[in-house]
């Protein structure tokens, strides 16, 4: 047996694969031409970032508008940054915003034939791998102390050349197969390390499907690919998966671009063929007047959690992150009034390079629109599940009564232009509470925001005239006639202008006699349409908040 070989042996005993077992294992997926295999590879580190969110659409979307396969994989060798219970979380959380899985880590087990898709769970693999470069002499055992590396780092600081593990200061390189034997048989700790063949000095081309082609430096440096805790890093362990999990486009951050000379490095030196890098724009804010990341520790909105807990329809956040996606997708919405981004055809090419900003006036703008697109029966149900969880007290409205609540929602809705006062479902409380007797007592328990020139005897009469008068079976259109009839009959003018040119003669016009009646049943001088919450509220409820205004006002 050659040197390499018995290096390779005695760091892995257990392993007897070999690469063209587990290819054998992991063959080529059966899809059509041109279909694509995407997949999301979240580290398990907390809560599931907006970013993370926009990436996995992306990833998503190219691989369904391709005919092709999404997976999730499940990153987790940075044993130290893991929180328990994070990957199951990120699962269903991506799960609300409808990126469901074809494939993959689903939290409680795995879906497909090309797992396991927890990285943990893939030991053997990377290992079947490193054992296979070190046998060709394209890894090696370093056994270079923390210390060691940070005399290095210092030296090299001082020196002012490339800090880094590479060249002639990667000392370990140098040691012969049978030199590293000896140290391992002598019980030396050490890390495996990739032998790069790269020069920090030539540059490579590299395509990327957004940027195009990018000029970038060579790798030089001798990464760690198997760290002491036997996990592989990130660099090795995703050139691995995505070559057996069959991966033909990588959707992820554009902070990977600077790495990919060493990711195509191990593709090559493996003689595999890379798959198709496209590296997204970071989604950026407005500080100040000038741009930055989306901040973790900074910005409620850098966090998926925010818009679930606020209530924003998941339909609309995944329209607004596409509208940063592509910037032909508004356009697109204003012939396609649902916002299902499902139906739209999304282009990497189209992608925008500038990092995109958060813009909370555009969210709300397209949540204002789906909600309003909703009939009131699914907002009635949404609204429901969202304040079992984040809002006893529109729960406790709700649980009054379905009906009432959907009729109440059902207010100028599934029309044409449908009213749009809500963009999450955190709006709908305040905007309804006036329908509910003991709210509307609060609403009206403070000084009510009636017109000062109108006398307030001139205002109960009209209120008195309209219990007495009021007809609640007409329609929209001729009850404001009658409206406007009663009105007259306690001395308001027909219209504006009538009042104008006799100011003397009227109490006031129609429009002031009709928010006397708004404020008088609401609280509050904006509301839905007035015959609406008459027809909602009944004549009972509307003669009871009347006589207590008139009350009030004596
Ligand atoms: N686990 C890496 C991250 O969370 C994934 C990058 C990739 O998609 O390859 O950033």
């Amino acid at each position: 047996m050659d040197a390499y070989k018995q290096l390779a042996e005695l760091i892995f005993p257990d392993i007897q694969e070999s690469l063209e077992d587990l290819e054998k294992k992991y063959p080529p997926r059966n899809l059509k031409e041109g279909a694509q295999v995407t997949r999301f590879a979240p580290s398990p580190t907390g809560f599931l970032h907006t970013g993370s969110l926009f990436t996995a659409m992306v990833a998503k979307k190219t691989a369904k508008d391709s005919g092709g396969l999404f997976y999730l994989r499940l990153e987790d060798t940075d044993t130290k940054r893991e929180i328990s219970g994070s990957g199951e979380q990120l699962i269903s959380q991506l799960a609300e915003f409808g990126v469901t899985l074809d494939e993959g880590y689903l939290g409680d087990r795995d879906i497909g034939h090309y797992g396991p898709y927890r990285q943990s769970k893939r030991a053997y693999i990377y290992k079947t791998v490193i054992k296979y470069l070190i046998e060709n002499n394209l890894a090696y055992p370093c056994f270079c102390s923390s210390e060691e590396l940070d005399v290095l780092r210092k030296m090299q600081e001082a020196q002012k050349v490339v800090p880094g593990y590479y060249g002639r200061y990667a000392t370990c390189r140098y040691l012969s197969a049978e030199e590293a034997i000896a140290k391992i048989k002598n019980g030396a700790s050490y890390v495996i390390r990739f032998r790069s063949s790269g020069d920090h000095l030539r540059k490579t081309v590299i395509k990327d499907l957004i940027r195009g082609e990018i000029s970038i430096a060579e790798n030089d440096i001798d990464i760690v690919i198997l760290k002491s805790d036997g996990l592989p890093t990130y660099h090795f362990a995703h050139v691995v998966d995505d070559h057996f999990m069959h991966t033909t486009v990588v959707t992820r951050g554009e902070e990977w671009i600077s790495s990919l000379p060493i990711h195509i490095e191990i593709f090559n030196a493996l003689g595999w063929q890379a798959p198709g890098y496209a590296h997204l724009p970071l989604i950026m804010k407005m500080e100040n007047g000038s741009k930055r990341k989306l901040s973790k520790r900074k910005d409620q909105e850098a966090a998926v959690s925010y818009f679930i807990e606020d209530g924003y329809p998941p339909r609309a956040v995944m329209a607004y992150l596409m509208s940063i996606a592509n910037s032909n997708f508004e356009e697109w919405t204003e012939e396609n009034k649902m916002y299902d981004i499902d139906k739209f055809t999304f282009n990497l090419n189209k992608m925008s390079l500038d990092g995109a900003l958060f813009d909370l006036d555009k969210l709300t703008f397209f949540a204002k629109e789906v909600i309003a697109r909703m009939s009131a029966h699914r907002l009635a149900s949404l609204s429901k599940k969202w304040a079992i969880n984040y809002s006893p007290e529109l729960l406790d409205l709700i649980n009054r009564g379905a009906e009432y609540y959907e009729e109440i929602l059902n207010i100028e809705r599934e029309k044409e232009n449908p009213r749009k006062d809500f963009a999450k479902y955190s709006d709908i409380y305040s905007h309804i509470r006036f329908f509910y007797h003991d709210h509307y007592l609060n609403l009206v328990s403070d000084v009510l925001p009636f017109n000062e020139r109108i006398d307030r005897s001139k205002i109960s009469n009209f209120l008195k005239d309209f219990i007495i008068e009021n007809d609640y079976s007409q329609d929209n259109d001729s009850w404001f006639t009658s409206l406007k009839a009663i009105a007259l009959k306690s001395g308001f003018a027909n219209n504006n202008k009538e009042y104008k040119a006799n100011l003397d003669k009227f109490v006031g016009h129609i429009g002031d006699a009709a928010e006397i009646l708004r404020i008088s049943l609401t609280g509050s001088k904006n509301s839905p349409n007035l015959w609406a919450i008459l027809k909602v509220l009944g004549k009972d409820e509307v003669d009871l908040r009347l006589k207590y205004i008139i009350e009030k006002l004596s």
